[in-house]
């Protein structure tokens, strides 16, 4: 547990004010490119704080504080979209949009954010430099991160340096997480269709069975990760469908794969992909099959700036309990990793799990919930950040 003296008395009072928003957000869970209300909320809050605005890439927010003093431009980013999940909970803020979830925490990041905006909307007198808050739509699926940078959420001021951060409920609360260099990894999915020729169950030699070459498939591309990637790398083939045949006796034309493939460099996704169509091509041509495959982009690696995420954990040396400071890499994709590309920066976890009070469930489940005492944790890591990178 975090020792209650890092987080300073001016954010501690704003622990209940935090709550509350965050509840209000996960009552009314927006997704992707939709987060029409929680796009307003926000707007309007920002305005209240007098915090300049802009509506940018449909529902995402720009806040720009300035403060009197010159110095440099730091962003700070909040995703904002929802999954379209059932909540299964009995809590008092449970969503209201039917069919949609706060899952992944974002409604924490946003009043997170919405925090530090406040914490420092009274400060700018001391101020040296720019903060710009980032409020970003659709993480999960629609790559929102390419529209804002698009649309210009880095220019004017330009941006010198950028962070984000992620509530993690597998991470206990009070831990912290960040490495410099990749953390997450570079995404893809692949669907494929295994074209053979139908017939009687019982005349296998008459057909061309696509279940058999679909089978032959599936267990060979296991010795890609294992024999042809560098085992000091990582990387990820994952078939989560398999569609094929209609009845016991009838050998089907078709068979249907779809997967994930993740890798923590993007070279390597590259290098799977590539291989995963050899394969096919292989095995297909020994069997007579015909295939089609379709093999498409997710997110890139998000690779932590070396010198900025080295000061990032010096911030959180003194904030967290040494045992508690995680280095670890994970195979989940983050669009955060397309603003590490153009400014540097820092990604970073903060645990938001508690399992004495039942909060264990992971991101995406339908009881996904967080301990809400990481929301002033998370505000004094981004203002340490903030008075650090602004000094
Ligand atoms: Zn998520
Ligand atoms: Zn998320």
């Amino acid at each position: 547990m975090i020792n209650k003296d890092k987080v300073r008395p001016s954010i501690t009072t704003l622990s209940d004010h935090l709550t509350t928003l965050r509840r209000d957000f996960h009552k009314y869970p927006e997704l992707g490119f939709k987060e029409v209300r929680t796009s307003k909320v926000i707007e309007e809050y920002l305005q209240n704080l007098g915090i300049e605005t802009k509506k940018i890439a449909t529902t995402g927010i720009i806040g720009t504080l300035k403060g009197k003093l010159p110095g440099k431009v730091i962003a700070l980013r909040a995703d904002m979209d929802a999954l379209p999940i059932q909540e299964i909970s009995n809590c008092s803020y449970k969503s209201l949009n039917d069919g949609s979830m706060h899952a992944c925490g974002h409604d924490a990041h946003i009043a997170i954010l919405l925090g530090v905006a406040k914490y420092f909307s009274t400060r700018t007198n001391t101020l040296k430099g720019t903060i710009r808050f980032i409020f970003q739509p659709g993480e999960e699926m629609e790559g929102g991160a390419f529209d804002m940078i698009d649309k210009g959420c880095l220019d004017a001021p330009k941006v010198d340096a950028i962070f984000g951060l992620h509530v993690w409920s597998k991470y206990p609360l009070g831990s912290f997480c960040t490495l410099p260099g990749p953390i997450m990894a570079s995404t893809g999915e692949v669907k494929i269709e295994i074209i053979g020729k139908a017939g009687h169950g019982a005349m296998p030699h008459e057909t061309i069975d696509p279940i058999v070459v679909a089978a032959q498939y599936i267990t060979a591309v296991q010795s890609i990760i294992s024999r042809n990637l560098n085992p000091l790398d990582a990387g990820v083939i994952t078939f989560g469908t398999i569609k094929g045949g209609s009845k016991q006796n009838v050998i089907d034309a078709c068979v249907e794969l779809t997967g994930t493939i993740r890798a923590m460099k993007d070279e390597n996704l590259a290098y799977i992909k590539a291989r995963l169509e050899e394969v096919l091509k292989g095995i297909c041509a020994a069997n007579g099959a015909q295939y089609k495959i379709d093999l498409s982009n997710g997110y890139a690696s998000l690779v932590n700036d070396q010198v900025v995420t080295k000061k990032v954990m010096l911030i959180a040396d003194d904030m967290f309990d040494k045992s508690q400071i995680l280095q670890k890499q994970t195979m989940g994709g983050e669009d955060f990793a397309y603003y590490l590309k153009k400014v540097p920066g820092c990604y970073f976890f903060i645990g938001a799990g508690n399992d004495k009070k039942g909060i264990l469930y992971p991101q995406h489940h339908p009881s996904f919930d967080i301990d809400e005492d990481v929301l002033p944790i998370g505000v004094e890591m981004f203002v340490r950040i903030c008075e650090n990178f602004l000094p």
